[in-house]
């Protein structure tokens, strides 16, 4: 009785207010949001990677859901947090871009507060401003480091000695260990990894060192047929790389005053020191692959860890009897190209950026081994924590609970496109603004800064490499996407054509509660 009560829609506010008061605290469900910077779905082998195996997220799979479209509206850390946390887009909620968050507006977790549940976010944060809404919050300043985190809350920083995907997971097991035992909790576990600049812990890091990574298939598209974007963007893994993201080390001869430029310097020759003790000069194709080997071995060491951890906190809830009524997420805040068209980094609305990985564990509600192909957006997670919580979702919330598509199936009346919006122009690797629209079988992108369009035929050309924009054969589909943006954009109250105005930039300062002695703790980029 008490689960289909929680299950009603969120028309009955009223019923659900009177649900909330009767329901034991204990039978409402506890949420374990696990979420990575940066882990694109396809480096994951629940979603069949060829590039790496990872047994824990895996097993969320076995024992859950697996999404297959979950996308991020605004392809970039800072935006999608902002959506995850509020259920609306960027242009609804302040953050387009890495501008700070208004923690004063409502969001889920302060709704959850309100309602009862322990509140807690241990880990990347990166909006800005203080977390709100939080019973316990700790969080890295800005991007955080790899080694030796240093983490703050409201009463000051901390330095915890070890790798921070272990540090977050033992902070995390340690807000589980002592939260108060008659309420729900509702707990954000946010890793930093694998963010640029990829530094894997020393175990990993000697595993993945001598593996040879397939290439995409997509390795070297030559972007004929699609946008100028494509060409003018500065997130290519053959061109943009820099030393320091490749792990290179300055010669003896660099003064310790100019290793950070001799860091950021991409290179166009690399010599290396092979078995034999002999020099090997890399240009050119040799080079590039080199490139992509160097880049794909730490980024996937990195997941190692986070995959390791999320066993980690798997086995604490066995062991401690929260396995039945335990939702557990994992998902990142948005994908990444993995030498994908060339590319590194997120941003563009192309499938290996924008799409999320989304696996949802909850043996009291979801059917081992599901797979959900409905059309979830990032604004769906905190509706779908609402309404898991008995609560009523605001009507201004834009996403939709996802609670029915974890019971299998998907309605009828379940959404058959998105809107999605990129802002950050050019952002850190001269990438266009862009906004578009997908549906089931299409997608339709529209740079518009440059005024020019890209459409794929998604049925035919997953990998998008084929803009049919001009095609004469495809002017009915172009125009009906089109009307279908333009209906997307009204429903969603994003009206500013152009959106030339945007909120400053930067949220990676200091924390208020920064003391001295810690830092620079930002050296990393900022995406
Ligand atoms: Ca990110």
């Amino acid at each position: 009785m008490k689960r289909d009560l929680r299950l009603l829609s969120s028309g009955t506010a009223g019923i659900f207010t009177l649900c909330v008061a009767t329901l034991a605290a204990a039978s409402r469900p506890n949420i374990l949001y696990i979420m990575t910077d940066d882990h694109a779905a396809h480096a994951i082998s629940a979603y069949g990677s060829r590039v790496n195996q990872t047994p824990h997220m895996d097993r969320l799979a076995q024992e859950g859901i697996r999404f297959d479209r979950c996308y991020a509206v605004n392809s970039i850390c800072t935006p999608s947090r902002a959506c995850i946390l509020t259920g609306k887009y960027s242009h609804q909620n302040g953050v387009p871009v890495f501008n700070a968050f208004d923690g004063t507006q409502p969001h889920v977790a302060k709704y959850l507060q309100a309602a009862g549940y322990h509140t807690g976010i241990i880990g990347k944060w990166h909006l800005g401003s203080d977390p709100t809404g939080f019973d316990h919050w700790e969080i890295l300043p800005g991007q955080g480091v790899y080694f030796n985190p240093v983490l703050y809350d409201s009463d000051g920083a901390r330095s915890y000695p070890g790798y921070v995907t272990d540090v977050i997971t033992d902070l995390a097991i340690e807000f589980l260990s002592k939260r108060p035992a008659e309420k729900p909790f509702y707990l954000m576990v946010h890793h930093k990894a694998p963010h640029r600049e990829w530094v894997p812990d020393e175990k990993y890091r000697l595993q993945f060192a001598g593996r040879q990574i397939p290439e995409p298939p997509t390795l070297h598209d030559d972007y004929a047929t699609r946008t100028d974007a494509l060409r003018e963007q500065q997130q290519s893994v053959f061109l943009d790389l820099t030393r320091r993201d490749l792990k290179l080390k300055p010669p003896r001869g660099v003064a310790l005053k100019d290793q950070a430029a001799w860091l950021n310097v991409k290179p166009t020759e690399v010599e290396l020191t092979n078995a034999a003790g002999q020099v090997v000069k890399l240009t050119g194709d040799a080079l590039n692959r080199w490139k992509y080997q160097r880049y794909l071995q730490d980024y996937l060491a990195c997941v190692q860890s986070v995959d390791d951890n999320i066993g980690r906190l798997l086995d604490w809830l066995d062991r401690h009897n929260l396995r039945e009524n335990t939702l557990v997420v994992y998902t990142s805040d948005q994908g990444f190209f993995l030498g994908d068209h060339g590319l590194y980094d997120k941003r563009f609305f192309y499938e290996e950026s924008a799409r999320m990985p989304f696996l949802v564990r909850w043996p009291a509600g979801i059917k081992p081994g599901s797979v959900s192909n409905g059309l979830a957006i990032n604004c769906d997670f905190a509706p779908t924590f609402m309404e898991l919580a008995g609560l009523p979702i605001p009507a201004d919330m834009q996403g939709r609970s996802l609670l029915p598509l974890f019971r299998g199936g998907r309605p009828a009346d379940w959404r058959s496109s998105f809107y999605y919006r990129y802002y950050h122009d050019p952002g850190h690797h001269n990438t266009r603004a862009h906004y578009g629209v997908r549906t089931d079988t299409h997608k339709l992108i529209y740079f518009w800064k440059k005024d020019q369009w890209e459409c794929f035929d998604l049925v035919n050309d997953p990998q998008e490499l084929r803009n049919i924009y001009q095609d004469p054969a495809a002017q009915p589909v172009v125009a009906k996407l089109k009307e279908e943006l333009y209906r997307l954009k009204r429903e969603l109250r994003d009206q500013d054509e152009f959106s030339t105005q945007l909120p400053k930039d930067g949220v990676d300062g200091p924390p208020k509660k920064w003391k001295p002695g810690y830092g620079p703790q930002n050296r990393n980029p900022q995406s």
